[in-house]
């Protein structure tokens, strides 16, 4: 059995510094806001390459709170991908404003900038451009309109923890930044938690007044926030998961190059100059996804589709009117894409096994 993501495999080479972690911060006695949620941010931050890192939750509050400290809500327009997780999507409606999808480009499954100027009205705030998969999405030319037309440009990074984009690392790239450390998640907790990267210091600061009650002094709230915060305890996990990701991603990046060398008959993903992905999925293409998945399953290697349904078809957003055929390059990779198992703790041996399953069905 190859199962798709191996999260006790994972979890479990770092056993005894997280029973540490967890043992420091059940003896510290402080356990929201403290000392590990600081060091974290430090160690994240430093790791990034930005000014501020700040923790939240997850991932969500993270690109929510980023939207909400710009000001923006409702009657603004952000720019999203039509191929994305929804909770790209659900950021944006959150704050009260409005997704408009962009369609990706067909290879590199991520934001096209040349679709991107048809798209500007006077309500565009915003940009949320998604490095989906771990691989960096283009932000020179998104940069480049955002500027021109005087829109921020912030990154889903929920995906490409350390993924480079020009030498430069995701996260400090634009204006500000999301990054969720869900358990499956490249850097990942043991639950929840997610942290905002940028080099905006004001910004900064309104999101930590916004992540506590809208409050900087305790009882005194200056705005009506929220409660996006990150625990000690996650907190602590994380900065034992933090020193072993760069060592874990270049395990990835082994699988990776492994299984493109090796597989025949479907599309496997393309990599340009420039780009350096982290591997959160390793996603192949075929019209003949289903039949593929189901042949896999049956020799015991798990595998997942990311994802089945696009946003504009989901029924949360039926309010917004979309219908089947106005995104055709999202819906169609909706349907052919397949994510193959992926993690640092996958052998050779098992890689093997997985693209012999997926040649064997190409050659049946
Ligand atoms: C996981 C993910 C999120 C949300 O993160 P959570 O921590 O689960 O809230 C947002 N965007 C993308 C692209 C994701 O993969």
């Amino acid at each position: 059995m190859i199962s798709f993501l191996d999260l006790k495999a994972i979890n479990s080479t770092h056993r005894d510094e997280l029973t540490a972690a967890f043992e420091r911060v059940l003896n510290s006695g402080w356990y929201v806001l403290g000392k590990e949620v600081q060091a974290f941010e430090a160690e994240f931050a430093e790791y990034c390459g930005t000014k501020h890192a700040i923790g939240v939750s997850n991932g969500l509050d993270a690109l929510h709170l980023i939207l909400r400290a710009y000001g923006i809500s409702d009657g603004d327009e952000v720019i999203v991908p039509s191929n994305t997780y929804i909770a790209t999507w659900l950021a944006v409606t959150y704050a009260g404003a409005t997704p408009v999808p962009a369609e990706p480009d067909a290879t590199s499954y991520n934001l096209d900038a040349s679709r991107l100027e048809a798209l500007i009205t006077p309500r565009t705030r915003a940009i949320l451009a998604v490095h989906l998969y771990g691989q960096p999405a283009d932000m020179d030319p998104i940069l480049q309109i955002a500027n021109k037309h005087n829109l921020l440009v912030i990154e889903d990074a929920a995906q490409a923890h350390g993924a480079k984009y020009k030498e430069r690392k995701v996260g400090g790239l634009g204006h500000a930044a999301g990054f969720s450390f869900y358990p499956g998640k490249n850097l990942g907790a043991l639950g929840d938690a997610g942290a905002i990267t940028t080099n905006d210091t004001e910004l900064a600061e309104k999101i930590r007044i916004l992540l506590n009650y809208g409050s900087r002094i305790k009882y005194q709230n200056e705005v009506q926030g929220f409660n996006c915060r990150l625990d000690e305890l996650q907190a602590a996990f994380l900065r034992v998961k933090l020193r072993y990701l760069d060592q874990e991603t270049a395990r990835r990046k082994q699988v990776a190059a492994l299984y493109s060398e090796k597989l025949a008959g479907l599309i496997v993903p393309m990599v340009n100059d420039g780009f350096d992905p982290v591997w959160h999925l390793y996603v192949v293409r075929s019209n003949k996804r289903d039949e593929l998945q189901k042949w896999l399953g049956e020799r015991n290697i798990g595998t997942l589709v990311h994802y089945p349904i696009p946003p504009h078809l989901q029924p949360a957003y039926q309010s917004l009117g979309y219908k089947v055929g106005d995104f055709p390059i999202a819906e169609s990779i909706h349907q052919e894409v397949l994510s193959l198992p992926m993690g640092p703790t996958l052998s050779d041996e098992d890689v093997l096994t997985v693209v012999d399953g997926c040649n064997a069905f190409f050659r049946a």
